[in-house]
């Protein structure tokens, strides 16, 4: 099981064995052909794969529980690093769900995975498929997020991490990609200059890609948050799922894991994507908006620099991603971002990004739209961690006052604040 039977390109349908391409479809220029990966779902149903066999297995063997859905063959699943990375809970948020309008919200955090965020998933599908193919360096570029956990992965499992990065990346992520003992490299350029830099590297010395763009495995990885989710929420699905998106790797998983469960019978129907960016970097919404395929780049500018993407890699499956579930996209302001920071964290215990948070902000924009109503049921899937950027925390959360080590400083402090 796990058998991969062919990848097919996104953009002409040509189809490959698993041996015939290792990145993306030959017949296009750059990163025009991306491939996505297809199982042999009929064999795993043969096999009995589904709700009653998938019930038997331990949720803490968080990968090798779908191996039938993932790229590593049965019999080398052993490989998957198992408990390096788990399954992530989902928390209700009444309080939060009161303050939007909602009749209920809840959140998948995934910030609580090993290195603070959504990318973990691809990072440890990848480093398994790379150790399976006998390669013992990965490389990627990244603003952060994809680096940082490609970077803890390998450390885990004993591969050596090349990083690009840019070089205003934030520091905490930074130093996340040193403490793991990567091999970094601070680009004085732009993400697309550090991720073309990252591919003529990979080419010139044979390191295993991880970028979700062009390694159509990583994006499998992704999908775990949709097999999760599909098995979490079951016959009580929400309405809508929201999630940031920058490249649109991360909405086209979810959704690929959510069509998978359904096929065997996990969920009954797909809840409807709200994808969310931000206004500052808002290519693919901008083509939805126009019912359009074709992306324009933009110079990106968001404070939410995990979905600060101006020139999205992976477009075409996140509109079919949006298109396919009945969903919708919706741009937020960064101004919106820090509000909805605020709000999950003080109203709802749960400290995200912000990218992580967007998806918040962008379920209060679909409320005023008209787009989410206040019967729905919604779910919103935190990308990344808080820590991440404690900078952005400290902008979004009002300035604790200073007072002497007097404790009438304190009554008098009480006082003024007293509702
Ligand atoms: C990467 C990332 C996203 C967006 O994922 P894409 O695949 O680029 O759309 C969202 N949030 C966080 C925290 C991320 O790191």
């Amino acid at each position: 099981m796990g058998t991969v039977t062919e990848l097919v390109c996104v953009a002409c349908g040509s189809a490959y064995a698993p041996d015939e391409v290792a990145y993306t479809c030959p017949k296009h220029d750059g990163l025009e052909g991306i491939l996505d990966v297809r199982y042999d779902l009929g064999a795993a149903a043969a096999s009995g794969f589904g709700p009653g066999a998938l019930g038997e297995r331990p949720v803490t063997d968080s990968l090798r529980r779908y191996r039938e859905l993932l790229p590593v063959p049965d019999e080398q699943a052993e490989a998957y690093p198992q408990d390096w990375i788990g399954r992530t809970p989902i928390i209700d948020v009444p309080e939060v769900a009161k303050h939007l309008g909602l009749r209920a919200l809840s959140v998948k955090d995934d910030g609580r995975l090993p290195t603070g965020s959504f990318k973990d998933r691809a990072s440890a599908v990848g480093a398994t498929r790379a150790r399976l193919e006998g390669r013992a360096e990965m490389t990627c570029s990244s603003t952060g997020n994809a680096a940082s956990s490609l970077a803890g992965v390998c450390a885990h499992t004993g591969l050596t991490a090349y990083i690009f990065v840019p070089e205003h990346a934030p520091e905490a992520k930074v130093a996340q990609l040193a403490i793991f003992g990567a091999r970094v490299m601070l680009v004085q350029g732009t993400y697309d200059e550090a991720y073309y830099l990252c591919q003529d590297a990979a080419e010139a010395f044979g390191w295993y890609n991880r970028n979700c763009a062009v390694n159509p495995y990583l994006v499998e990885g992704k999908k775990t948050c949709g097999l999760e989710l599909a098995e979490q929420i079951g016959d009580d699905p929400p309405d809508w799922i929201s999630v940031s998106v920058g490249d649109g790797c991360t909405v086209a998983g979810i959704y690929k894991g959510l069509g998978e469960m359904a096929h065997f019978g996990f969920i009954e129907s797909i809840p409807r994507l709200l994808a969310v960016q931000a206004r500052g970097a808002n290519p693919i919404s901008t083509a939805w908006r126009a019912d359009a395929d074709d992306i324009t780049a933009q110079d990106a500018a968001t404070m939410a620099d995990s979905i600060a993407v101006g020139r999205p890699r992976n477009a075409q499956k996140a509109l079919n991603a949006v298109r396919g579930s009945g969903g919708a996209f919706v741009d937020v302001t960064d101004a919106e971002i820090m509000k909805a920071a605020y709000e999950l964290a003080s109203l709802g215990g749960v400290f995200g990004e912000p990218a992580g948070v967007a998806g918040i902000a962008g379920i209060a924009r679909a409320r005023s739209e008209g787009i989410v109503a206040g019967g729905d049921r919604v779910l919103h899937v935190v990308t990344g961690n808080g820590l991440k950027d404690a900078g952005a925390a400290r902008r979004a959360a009002p300035a604790p006052p200073a007072i002497a080590p007097r404790l009438d400083d304190v009554r008098a402090l009480l006082d003024q604040t007293a509702p």
